[in-house]
């Protein structure tokens, strides 16, 4: 009998220069592929991709973006990640503005079965909500919070959240490091900057492909 073991990689929040690509190869795609709960506002899914991709750019990998919609299939690429956006994605609707009661809160998270990172990842947007409604009323550091306006705030952190489950999914890996992108807990003080990729991280990343016996000078 086979005994399966699931384990939740969280990305929690607590209250408290890349190189330039120079590959001569096409770059391996990710369909990344988004399945949000309720229907979105457009200008958020745009905003995701676009900050997403900021930061993965430096690694080269092509990110192709699809909404997963009813029985529509969708589209072959090298890798693929299913992003499960749970919730309601916008803050103006959303029915949890309360602050988050305890100091930890689960934005994401990654599920590892029997020790293999599933490429299949949860964005939590009701607690993404209810951590930026909390946070200035908790003494945390967010004067900088003040030169964004709250949806400029959520679609940073969604990104932010977003961009480390696919380092999970990615890199195949439950590691933490104290980078941007592979950083847990994040902390308020984190959403003041650009996250960028360590040169490590990059490295990484371009050899995704390689890692499974593939070849990107053969690829078409
Ligand atoms: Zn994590």
């Amino acid at each position: 009998m086979t005994t399966r073991i699931l384990i939740f990689l969280s990305l929690c929040w607590v209250a408290a220069a890349a190189e330039p690509p120079s590959s001569l190869f096409a770059p391996p795609t990710v369909g990344v592929l988004l399945k949000f709960e309720r229907q979105p506002p457009m200008m958020f899914v745009k905003a995701l991709q676009h900050q997403v991709g900021a930061i993965f750019r430096p690694s080269s990998l092509d990110l192709k973006w699809e909404l997963l919609r009813g029985n529509r299939q969708p589209g072959t690429y090298d890798r693929v990640v299913v992003i499960e956006m749970r919730g309601v994605c916008d803050p103006n609707q959303s029915k949890h503005p309360e602050p988050a009661a305890d100091a930890r809160v689960n934005l994401g998270w990654t599920i590892v079965n029997d020790g293999e990172v599933l490429p299949y990842a949860v964005v939590d947007c009701d607690q993404i909500t209810r951590v930026l409604s909390g946070a200035p009323h908790r003494g945390t550091n967010f004067a900088f919070s003040a030169m964004y306006s709250f949806q400029s705030m959520y679609n940073r952190l969604a990104s932010r959240v977003l961009a480390h489950e696919l380092m999970h999914v990615l890199l195949r890996t439950s590691e933490h490091h104290q980078s941007d992108c592979m950083r847990s807990p994040l902390r308020p003080i984190d959403l003041a900057t650009e996250p960028r990729l360590q040169p490590s991280e990059i490295a990484a990343l371009r050899e995704i492909m390689r890692t499974r016996g593939e070849t990107l000078a053969q690829r078409d």
